[in-house]
């Protein structure tokens, strides 16, 4: 009963592959949405990468072929808040980017420039994760925010995966100019409802004609609720339905793998 549902989310690291480890069913499932053209966007917190560099990914680590179209990250979730807050588009305004080349591209075409100084009268900051941050970019994005730069993290997320364990994510680096600024970034990515939103506008459908699949029960089930979509936990990454308490994402449904989600939807 949760497929007569229109449309899937979905979410990718810990649901659709382990960082270059592929997960178990779900090239089939994701094909399968595909051939019996189900509408479905794979939403993404990772602002380090492309739309075509996702692409490249999903089809290097898991074998699947997805159109560009179905693919939705917290760039996207970004700019789908820029068009709201700036509905003329950029107009040349002075922005201040920590971030990947991807975001500062598509910052570029909505019309910012961007600036490396603080000379500037910078009026936007946009902070992503960049792997070769300087104290400087973090100073200058600090100092242009406490002037009244209007402030946007692309996702909170604090941690981020590496081989060795976690390094600081987009969130850490969004916390650290927000506590010395005392200012508070406008989130785009999960568990905001906007990136949900955002994907939702895509697919042109409602909240309530969609299911959010995803591993994480902080980020993409939070986001799920935030947003009103039906909720469903894969244990296949970070979470376990014993990791459901009070104060966490409340999983509408919760499946060990692929195998069980393939059932119920046969079930259906
Ligand atoms: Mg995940």
């Amino acid at each position: 009963m949760i497929f007569n549902k229109t449309g899937y989310l979905m979410d990718l690291d810990g649901t659709v592959y382990c960082g270059k480890e592929p997960i178990q069913g779900a090239k089939e499932w994701i094909e399968k949405l595909i051939q019996t053209n189900q509408p479905f966007m794979l939403v993404t917190n990772n602002s380090m990468r492309s739309h075509q560099e996702v692409a490249d990914h999903l089809a290097a680590v898991s074998d699947i072929q997805v159109p560009l179209e179905r693919i939705y990250t917290s760039i996207d979730a970004l700019l789908y808040v820029l068009q709201g807050d700036f509905p003329k588009g950029g107009e040349g305004k002075a922005c201040y980017c920590i971030g990947s080349p991807a975001v500062k591209e598509d910052l570029q075409n909505f019309g910012f420039q961007l600036k490396e100084d603080l000379k500037e009268n910078l009026e936007v900051v946009v902070v992503g994760l960049n792997q070769d941050i300087t104290y400087y970019d973090l100073a200058t994005a600090t100092l242009a925010v406490q002037k009244g730069a209007k402030f946007y993290l692309t996702n909170p997320d604090v941690q981020f995966p590496s081989v060795e364990g976690f390094v600081p994510g987009a969130g850490a680096l969004g916390e650290m100019i927000g506590q010395v600024a005392r200012q508070k970034p406008v989130v785009c990515g999960k568990p905001s409802r906007v990136i949900m939103e955002g994907a939702l506008n895509v697919l042109n459908l409602r909240a309530d004609q969609c299911v959010m699949i995803g591993d994480n029960l902080q980020t993409d089930i939070l986001a799920a609720n935030n947003a009103q979509i039906t909720a469903l936990l894969i244990e296949t990454g970070v979470n376990t339905r014993q990791d459901v308490q009070e104060g966490s994402g409340q999983p509408d449904y919760v499946v060990k793998d692929y195998e069980e989600l393939m059932q119920l939807w046969q079930e259906d």
